[in-house]
């Protein structure tokens, strides 16, 4: 149902009562298919979001009962082997090999709870040491980087270097803060992945890393440099649009929980509405196409011929196409000589028409879409001002 025909609309998020119906956003343009606060324009579908619990559009990728999800990545793949906690986890056997997903995933929210040995054992890149790699290739490091701050003595109880500590991108990019809680406790990482986009061998956009470490931003939309790896900095490449997450075997014993994941569209998929990748012949396209499907509901033979008209010039703020202005002409003439055959008493009745019929020509004439000497607009303003509608009273 549309709202506007019972005379609601929302107005800074407050429901508002009010006569007049018609255009009141800027209109769509060549970068924007749709108007601003369009009621055209699609909903996004529901999900539910419950307290502690995966979104309902989630992949479970281990809930804790089984390691079903994954598989080695060792050479020849085989069963992933890491230990089932009889907690809800799994935990790293070192030296098994790391795991990947059997799935492969692009663009992604993830959401992955950790823990480092509560017994501490060893040293810096030592002290349970894993990672989480989208795509099989960027590392988001997993480390027990609990202390690792320098001092206000210049010392340091747990020494490592910034850019391997827990939630930096392994070489490239330390994390904003250390939001590292102590060995043995659990934490998470929410991280949002977009990949590099390449046309051919030649790179449009190198992808990006946001990270919250306990709820905590340390990763903000970092563009990433390279792929990941260890003391070199290896330049970015292309690869298939969709791969396995993996998970890093470094040799200790880190522990993992509730994962899950949530493929998102990229930025670039965007091509109708804004953003980077919007393409003006895809804009008008879906304008078209959204006249035209307006279209075929205005009924211009409307004996109602304001309702008739509202509808027809909200077709043409998608499309200014002749065969609907021929139309607009048509109906305006129309409901003009209606007004204009009105005594001054009866026409006191249709004031609320008439300044909604200036407000939609506003919109349509703020937006270029029609010029100001716009017909409809012209004989609007000389009723206006006929009849005094411009005045309070
Ligand atoms: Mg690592």
């Amino acid at each position: 149902m549309d709202v506007r025909k019972l005379g609601l609309f929302s107005v800074c998020g407050m429901s508002a009562i009010v006569s007049l119906a018609g255009l009141y956003g800027d209109t769509p343009d060549a970068r924007h298919a749709w108007a601003v606060h369009d009621w055209n324009r699609p909903l996004p579908a529901k999900i539910t979001a419950e307290p502690g619990q995966p979104p309902s559009d989630a992949v479970i990728l281990f809930d804790g009962s089984n390691l079903d999800a994954w598989e080695s990545t060792k050479r020849g793949g085989g069963p992933a082997t890491w230990k089932i906690l009889e907690d809800g986890a799994m935990e790293v056997i070192g030296g098994s090999g790391g795991i990947k997903t059997k799935a492969a995933f692009g663009d992604c929210q993830l959401h992955i709870e950790w823990a480092s040995p509560k017994e501490v054992k060893g040293s810096g890149q030592g002290r349970g040491n894993s990672g989480v790699f989208p795509m099989n290739s960027y590392e988001v490091q997993v480390l027990d980087s609990y202390e690792t701050e320098l001092l206000p003595d210049g010392s340091n109880k747990n020494p490592n270097y910034a850019d391997g500590q827990a939630s930096a991108i392994y070489g490239e990019n330390p994390p904003l803060v250390n939001a590292c809680r102590a060995p043995g406790e659990w934490q998470s990482y929410d991280i949002i992945f977009h990949q590099p986009i390449w046309e051919g061998d030649k790179l449009k956009y190198p992808g990006s890393m946001t990270v919250l470490h306990n709820g905590v931003l340390t990763q903000d939309h970092w563009e990433m440099e390279g792929l990941s790896t260890h003391c070199r900095r290896r330049a970015l490449a292309p690869h298939p649009t969709k791969l396995p997450l993996s998970l890093q075997d470094h040799g200790n014993p880190t522990r993992f929980r509730n994962i899950w994941i949530r493929e998102i569209p990229s930025r670039y998929e965007n091509t109708t509405h804004g953003g980077p990748a919007v393409n003006e012949a895809d804009v008008l396209a879906l304008r078209q196409k959204t006249a035209g499907e307006l279209f075929a509901k205005a009924n211009p033979a409307d004996s109602n011929k304001k309702g008739a008209l509202d509808r027809m010039l909200e077709v043409i703020s998608y499309d200014t196409a002749d065969q609907y202005m021929k139309i607009v002409d048509e109906l305006s003439k129309a409901y003009i000589a209606e007004l204009d055959a009105l005594d001054s008493t009866a026409i006191q009745s249709r004031k609320g028409d008439v300044l909604s019929l200036k407000g939609s020509c506003d919109v349509l004439t703020r937006n270029a879409v029609v010029p100001e000497t716009f017909p409809l607009k012209v004989a609007v303003l000389r009723i206006i001002k006929a009849n005094d509608f411009d005045k309070k009273k």
